[in-house]
């Protein structure tokens, strides 16, 4: 494709006053990094990474949501957390969903949305919280929180008499990528003392809550775990309350979504059926972000280990012996683990890099788009694209701190050099948001993009930024 001569055009913009203001291009995220890499190339000069965000990715994954077994009936807190950017939040505002906060800044981010939702569509689940963050909570008008221990029973009637509780309950998340229960979550023997205790200080408990951990690879979990919050709900009639709410937490990934939503309908049927009334929600974060997000990529230096210099005569050595799994070429990239790819470090993530450009020419073929292996599995995505002349190589981050490695062992095609693109599907989540500046080197900004003009889901998502850009209501 030809580089564009005019900057990319702008399909949607929203609210020039709020720094949830963002240009919204209209096109495939595909098209949009090949567009910025196109520019950049001719450019040669700026070779800083960027991200790519579809915003219709995010309304798929809330249709998704909505036309599960569980669709109907369980409402999204979406978990903040997760990807904060204030353009996500905006959007699923928009779409209606509620929202999980964890700190104080988080709700307030929240409420000063364009589109804030009313504070009885905050959780604030965190179940150890600053009495600051409480006082903060009492203020904004967040009445609902979650708590797993007696102090926090103490710290809320000091603070936030009137809060409508919510019981954390530990639950099984062994088989969990990210293990919640190391830190969260009251045991079940303990429930009966602390709902005593907290009907003794004439608080209101109104149900109980669990997180299966992040990256849930069983199902069976999830099934325990709504088996468990049934008893917590028969030891809460116990200490004399009439619980209403059930949250089942986040874990959800979009490989092992319909299981999930199957067997958590399956357990609802048997212990908290419909006509049970009790209102059931989530807290998703990663099913809802992380296909949305591409992360684009340069090489800015590279390594062989056995690499002819042109014009310089080398010694003649015996060639070594390559050593099983190591790689015949490092890369060296300007993004790694102390920035977005700080998700190989505390999400337990394998990433996936695909060229967007060999030999300075772009490459035509789009990544698989979704579904990505997004979690522990280590695929080798040029060879899944096609290409067929590959070597091995190692990918590195831009610190100088050489545990900042992106991918160890991955096929690469063959003729990337300095200068080349690699692009990144599945960044959306827990990345850009835990991110630092170590070293010096910057976060990625971010393009957003409505998905395209022939997406139905697109059409819709620029619309409705459209509709509240021009709405007098906001
Ligand atoms: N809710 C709580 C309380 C969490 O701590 C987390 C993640 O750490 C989430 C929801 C979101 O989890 P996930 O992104 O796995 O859906």
């Amino acid at each position: 494709p030809t580089p564009p001569t005019t900057a990319p055009s702008v399909a949607s913009a929203y609210d020039e006053d709020h720094p949830a203001f963002v240009q919204v291009h209209d096109k495939s995220v595909h098209e949009l990094v090949q567009e910025i890499v196109a520019a950049r190339l001719q450019e040669d000069e700026d070779e800083s990474a960027f991200f790519a965000a579809d915003l219709s990715a995010i309304y798929q994954s809330v249709l998704e949501w909505r036309a599960s077994p569980i669709g109907e009936r369980v409402e999204i807190f979406y978990a903040t957390k997760c990807n904060p950017s204030p353009a996500v939040l905006h959007l699923l505002s928009l779409l209606g969903t509620s929202f999980d906060c964890a700190s104080a800044s988080e709700i307030n981010a929240v409420l000063s949305l364009p589109s804030a939702p009313s504070p009885d569509r905050i959780i604030f689940a965190n179940p150890c919280k600053p009495a600051s963050f409480i006082k903060n909570a009492a203020q904004k008008g967040v009445q609902m929180m979650t708590f797993d221990n007696a102090d926090e029973l103490y710290k809320i009637k000091r603070l936030y008499p009137t809060a409508k509780l919510v019981l954390r309950i530990l639950t099984d998340d062994s088989k969990s990528l990210c293990r919640l229960g190391l830190k969260f979550g009251a045991p079940l023997a303990t429930c009966p003392g602390l709902l005593a205790l907290a009907k003794q200080l004439d608080l209101s408990v109104i149900g109980v809550s669990f997180h299966v951990g992040s990256g849930c690879k069983d199902p069976m979990q999830f099934a325990d775990a709504v088996w468990r919050a049934r008893k917590v709900f028969d030891m809460g009639k116990q200490a004399g309350y009439d619980f209403d709410l059930l949250d089942i937490g986040g874990g959800f990934e979009s490989e092992t979504f319909q299981e999930m939503t199957q067997v958590l309908s399956d357990s609802f049927d048997l212990y908290f059926p419909e006509d049970s009334g009790i209102r059931i929600i989530a807290e998703p974060g990663r099913f809802m972000v992380s296909s949305a997000f591409t992360l684009a990529t340069s090489i800015i230096a590279s390594r062989r280990a056995q690499q002819a210099i042109e014009g310089v005569a080398q010694p003649v050595e015996e060639e070594e012996e390559k050593a099983e799994g190591s790689s015949d070429v490092m890369y060296y990239i300007n993004e790694g683990v102390y920035g977005s790819f700080n998700c190989i470090m505390f999400d337990h993530q394998i990433v996936h890099p695909h060229p967007l450009t060999i030999g300075g020419a772009l490459t035509t073929t789009a990544p698989p788009f979704p579904p990505l292996p997004n979690v522990a599995v280590e695929v080798d995505l040029p060879v899944q694209m096609g290409y067929k002349e590959t070597e091995k190589a190692s990918v590195w981050g831009p610190t100088c701190d050489s545990i900042d490695c992106v991918r160890q062992l991955v096929d690469m095609p063959k003729g990337m050099d300095v200068g080349d693109w690699v692009g990144w599907g599945e960044m959306g989540a827990y990345t850009l948001c835990a991110a630092s500046t170590f070293n010096g080197f910057d976060r990625s900004p971010v393009h957003w993009t409505t998905g395209g003009a022939s997406k139905p889901e697109a059409r819709f998502v620029k619309a409705l930024l459209d509709e509240f850009a021009s709405s007098s209501l906001r």
